[in-house]
């Protein structure tokens, strides 16, 4: 029976650790945090019985059967379509991504319906002949204004860089809307949270005959001769020992306050658009399966910084809009393309900016291929 090592207890991890265990092999995972579940980790505050998500709110939506449907396995869900509000200095609170009330709060205008916007905007937006950075993206959809008092301080705080310097990828991800459809994921036909959290699914994942796991417990090069093969999600150039350089990744600070329940907003996050240094709050309490039912309730505001502050984890993968550390990735892939017995998955081993449905489907994708090529009876 072959022996398989993965590296990490995340998601990308857990997906290849069950796939593989199934198929009938030998899984040992190991993770150097003290807990599973990656940055998807959760946990109950003691004091006000809240859950809320170590690493910052992990917010679970996709338009992927295949992928609901293999979670689905081990969680059941609670319907949640997420909101997110921006508070305006005078205090108003409007709907982002940008749709017809945010613009009618901005400008004072009435604007009624989506040809009215569009017209609007239309005298607003400044054509760019091609798109490659985050501010072609927005000058051309919604023009400077709008960019600049949702985007451009927000953008610079959250990577370190201006809208010049970023892709363009990185802000398509918003919606940009002329009606007033104000959820944050309008596309996605399954939006919801693992009714016992994040943690509970991942345990669930990793509870196979098959599958040891091992928190605690750093990689080192020697155990690589223990196994047959290696899945590792560990950041690719520290596994080289950064030889061709540093891949630079965001990661956040997180100040998380206690207070009475009746001065909680109605809200659930609200991002901060201004020049301050945080990002965005969250209230855990108004997360279904959240609230711990006491008076008091639980909020969580992020501050983004480099992951060299401090040891801290890597969150965002930085995507220039020149492409330059996607450049030294490939140098690094180049050379993990040349390991025999290791594989490198998920955010950090591919230095991909993923959501969680993300790196679902191409674990399940990336296990099923390599049963195929590595096992002569695989499906
Ligand atoms: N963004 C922004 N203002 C906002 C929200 C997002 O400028 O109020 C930009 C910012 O560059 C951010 C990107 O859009 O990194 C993607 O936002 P998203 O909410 O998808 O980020 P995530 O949830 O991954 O932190």
């Amino acid at each position: 029976m072959q022996q398989v090592l993965v590296v990490g207890a995340g998601l990308a991890g857990a997906v290849y650790a069950r796939v593989l265990a199934e198929y009938g092999l030998k899984v040992h995972v190991i993770d150097q945090r003290d807990h599973i579940a990656g940055n998807c980790h959760d946990e109950i505050d003691d004091e006000t019985g809240v859950r809320f998500h170590t690493y910052g709110p992990h917010l679970f939506h996709t338009s992927n059967h295949r992928v609901v449907e293999w979670l689905s396995r081990f969680t059941d869900w609670l319907p949640y379509e997420h909101r997110v509000v921006a508070r305006l200095e005078s205090g108003q609170e409007v709907p982002l991504p940008v749709n017809r009330d945010t613009v009618n709060a901005v400008f004072g205008t009435r604007l009624a319906t989506v040809e009215e916007v569009m017209a609007f905007l239309a005298g607003k937006v400044e054509r760019r002949k091609v798109i490659a950075t985050a501010e072609d993206h927005l000058y051309a959809h919604i023009g400077p204004t709008l960019t600049n008092f949702f985007f451009r301080p927000y953008t610079r705080k959250m990577w370190g860089l201006d809208l010049q310097e970023m892709d363009a990828a990185v802000v398509r991800r918003l919606q940009i809307r002329m009606d007033s459809e104000d959820r944050y994921f309008p596309n996605d036909t399954f939006q919801a949270l693992p009714a016992k959290g994040y943690t509970a699914m991942f345990r669930r994942i990793f509870d196979h005959p098959e599958i040891t796991v091992e928190t605690g417990q750093p990689f080192a090069q020697a155990m690589l001769s223990d196994y047959d093969f290696c899945f590792s999600s560990m950041p690719i150039d520290a596994f080289y020992g950064y030889q061709l350089g540093e891949l630079p990744y965001r990661s956040v600070r997180f100040q998380t306050s206690r207070h009475r329940r009746d001065d909680a907003p109605g809200h659930t996050t609200i991002n901060y658009t201004d020049e301050g240094p945080n990002t965005r709050e969250t209230w855990w309490h108004a997360l279904p399966g959240h609230d711990g039912g006491g008076s008091e309730v639980l909020t969580t505001v992020e501050e983004p910084c480099d992951y060299r502050d401090n040891g801290m984890e890597r969150y965002y993968p930085v995507k220039a809009h020149d492409g330059r550390y996607d450049k030294l990735y490939d140098r690094y892939r180049i050379m993990a393309d040349a390991e025999e017995k290791l594989t490198f998955i998920g955010r950090c081993g591919t230095y991909q900016y993923l959501d969680m449905h993300q790196v679902v489907n191409q674990s399940l994708t990336g296990a099923g291929k390599w049963l195929r090529l590595h096992m002569s009876n695989a499906a």
